[in-house]
């Protein structure tokens, strides 16, 4: 698939299977007792994907891939204004 800037995309979705990959790979490697429940996860993307913050995958509020800053239990949406979990 071809890469490309995707407004309220997440990885796979903008073209970008290596990202996903590795992201994947990193989200596997987090202690259980850190992960977000596979529910609250699904949740918390659904958000990201209604979010004009993010772009191909990744929120400009912080910079991060989402699939990735979500999977952790701890981790907030980082945009103070309009925290959307
Ligand atoms: S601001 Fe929050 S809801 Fe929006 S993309 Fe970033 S993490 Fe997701």
């Amino acid at each position: 698939m071809e890469l490309r800037e995707c407004k309220r995309c997440l990885l796979l979705s903008s073209g970008q299977e290596d990202n996903y990959k590795m992201v994947k790979k990193y989200i596997e490697k987090i202690k259980p007792d850190e992960k977000t429940e596979p529910e609250l996860y699904e949740k918390r993307l659904e958000e990201c994907k209604s979010c004009d913050c993010l772009i191909s995958g990744v929120c400009i509020k912080c910079g991060c891939y989402v699939e990735f800053r979500a999977a952790f239990k701890k981790n907030k949406c980082p945009n103070v204004k309009n925290r959307r979990w």
